[in-house]
């Protein structure tokens, strides 16, 4: 029962792939990056634990599988870890989702374009396009919205993939916005439970 486990647990890094893959196919696809991005609160909130972040997170999965024997396992520059750098994850997120919720509505309302390509750190347009193998008429606002979702997905995942490289295969773990806001849904959660 416990190996059953371990090995499903093992096998969580394919989500990751299935997702690039599946966006592949097709971009709106990408908007399963929505499971990823807020199951984890869900489950913080529900079991005050960082859950999904301890063992269900497929690209955390990933970086240990891809990286465990090929990381340098540099020592991470002084800061890189520190609650300044988490700050500034956290508010680039932010305002990225911002952003995101922007260019939406405004592209549904027929005021912007869709931008149906991917960006890296939400500024360089990436030099390549995405196949779609299966085409379908899309609203505007959902190809948008698609491709904004996957270059949120597709950032994190590289730029988590060069720090694996570096230092730990884990290492973006330490400055995820994911982490640090389940963490302080968990102690918001528990204050609240103890003034209660
Ligand atoms: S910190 Fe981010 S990348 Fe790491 S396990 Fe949690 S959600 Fe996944």
């Amino acid at each position: 029962m416990l190996k059953n486990k371990v090995m499903w647990q093992d096998a969580l890094f394919i989500g990751t792939i299935v997702f690039f893959m599946l966006s592949l196919i097709n971009i709106a696809l990408g908007l399963l990056g929505f499971v990823c991005a807020l199951t984890p609160f869900y489950l913080a909130y529900r079991y005050k634990e960082k859950l999904w972040c301890k063992k269900y997170c497929p690209r955390a999965s990933l970086f240990s599988k891809l990286l465990k024997r090929i990381s340098f396992g540099l020592k991470p520059p002084t800061g890189l870890y520190s609650d300044k750098t988490k700050r500034f994850i956290l508010n680039f997120f932010c305002i990225n989702l911002v952003m995101i919720s922007y260019s939406t509505l405004a592209v549904a309302a027929l005021k912007a374009p869709p931008m149906d390509y991917v960006r890296f750190l939400m500024l360089f347009k990436m030099p390549f396009d995405l196949p779609q193998l299966v085409q379908i008429t899309l609203p505007p606002a959902v190809i948008h919205l698609s491709y904004r979702v996957f270059s949120i997905m597709f950032t994190s995942t590289v730029f988590g993939l060069i720090l694996g490289i570096m230092y730990r295969p884990r290492s973006w773990c330490a400055i995820c916005p994911v982490n640090t806001l389940t963490g302080v849904l968990i102690e918001r959660n528990m204050q609240k439970n103890n003034v209660s």
